[in-house]
């Protein structure tokens, strides 16, 4: 089936939102049996003479066919085939650069971290990009930024989109279900990104786009769907599908939006949080959506609780001994980040009259953390923190805290800072 990446990109030309979203569209395709024609695909829209192709063992045995299609196409195809790689660094970017040499092209075949490397390679030596995805598990496949490792601290650079992304839909239909189930966390958490994104326009006048979110919101619904209407999660073509059209149009929302905003919020916060304390205390670490998905539905207990009733203003700021034992050992530079107070200028007066439109976001706009547990668990992943293994005082943390990691307004910001009783009112 196709993703019109064009079309989608046009029909955002005049944007009422007064925001010129340009992009320079990719070519896209997801279609059932696409692994044979990949050769011809990539000689028609790229042409070229040589590849080098990215990927690892797993990623490998998923792709059955791919290399004969490369070679029936007439490309040399130099290899770089990794055990597992499940870190994306920038030792390996730099070996992805030195042996993609002279090749026309970057093929990376597979998610995650074997695209973060090649994006990056591709984006310092100014080659041509592919992705061939393997399974429906985030939304960064067009992402113009690589967060990579550097000297042990993940930084996010500037790399690129790819020019061509592909996806055989029976590889997708039968990755791994923890992957798809990540990927439906990533999306679920979109849920509560799209409603602080309109709660902080709201506040503080912040460029929203209602177009954008209702695009992002239909995609999510979809994916959602079969899920609601009993698909199994294990096997369906349909439900992988809806997976990878879903975060490949929010990834493409967030380029058009100029801003990650559309994907988001307190959620990723959370998420983000975790994963660097994970890294910091030596755990094994969880896939991002994993994490997203179990925010999301932490997220939405505590904004549908407090939008029950008026808000109590009081003025508070957490103690330095409690973000201590919350974010031990990053405390410094998570609090470096957090400063100055994305929420300094809004008022508590401002907050009071537009509580009747924050609570009917939340009440219309945020399936409730129940509805959100339930769909994560029938599509196999984890929906609670003790179900992904998250530690007790981490969650805490998350729930807390986690609004510290970016300078962004948010309602977990607001409700944590200054509303009872959400944030603590004594230490
Ligand atoms: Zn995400
Ligand atoms: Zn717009």
């Amino acid at each position: 089936m196709a993703f019109d990446a064009a079309a989608l990109i046009r029909s955002l030309e005049n944007c009422p939102c007064g925001k010129k979203h340009a992009a320079k569209a990719p070519f896209v395709s997801f279609e059932k049996g696409l692994t044979g024609k990949t050769g011809a695909i990539l000689r028609e829209k790229l042409g070229g003479e040589s590849l080098l192709l990215v990927w690892d063992e797993n990623t490998k045995k998923a792709s059955p066919g791919l290399l004969e299609s490369l070679d029936s196409a007439g490309y040399r195809v130099k290899l770089l085939t990794y055990e597992n790689l499940r870190e994306a660094t920038m030792e390996v970017s730099e070996k992805v650069m030195e042996e993609a040499g002279e090749a026309d092209l970057i093929l990376s075949a597979g998610t995650g971290s074997l695209n973060d490397v090649c994006r990056y390679a591709a984006f310092r030596l100014q080659k041509p990009f592919v992705i061939f995805a393997t399974a429906p598990s985030m939304d960064g496949f067009l992402s113009g930024q690589a967060p990579l490792t550097v000297n042990g601290f993940k930084t996010t650079l500037d790399a690129k989109a790819p020019e061509v992304l592909l996806a055989d839909v029976d590889i997708l239909a039968a990755s791994p279900a923890e992957l798809k189930a990540a990927g439906l966390g990533d999306l679920i958490g979109k849920y509560t990104a799209l409603a602080d994104w309109k709660i902080a326009s709201i506040l503080t006048g912040e460029a929203y786009c209602p177009s954008i979110a209702r695009l992002t919101r239909e995609a999510v619904e979809k994916a959602v769907k079969p899920i609601r209407d009993g698909a199994d999660p294990a096997h369906d073509e349909g439900y992988a599908l809806a997976l990878m059209e879903a975060l490949t149009l929010s990834g493409l929302m967030i380029y058009l939006a100029g801003t990650s905003r559309p994907a988001s919020g307190a959620e990723h916060h959370m998420s983000h949080l975790w994963e660097m304390l994970y890294a910091a205390r030596g755990l094994a670490p969880l896939y991002h959506g994993t994490k997203v998905g179990v925010a999301a539905a932490v997220a939405s207990d505590i904004y549908h609780e407090a939008v029950r009733e008026a808000p109590c203003f009081i003025h508070h700021t957490p103690s330095p001994k409690a973000l201590e034992e919350a974010f031990h050992p990053l405390t410094e530079s998570i609090m470096r980040e957090s400063l100055p107070d994305p929420a300094s200028s809004v008022r508590d007066e401002e907050i009071a009259m537009a509580w009747g439109e924050i609570t009917r976001i939340v009440n219309e706009e945020i399936p409730t953390g129940e509805e959100i547990r339930a769909i994560l668990r029938k599509a196999g992943g984890a929906a609670a923190p003790e179900d992904a293994g998250i530690p007790g005082d981490m969650f805490e943390a998350g729930s807390k805290y986690a609004f510290y990691v970016r300078k962004r307004l948010t309602l977990m910001r607001l409700l944590r800072t200054r509303v009872e009783p959400f944030s603590e009112t004594e230490e």
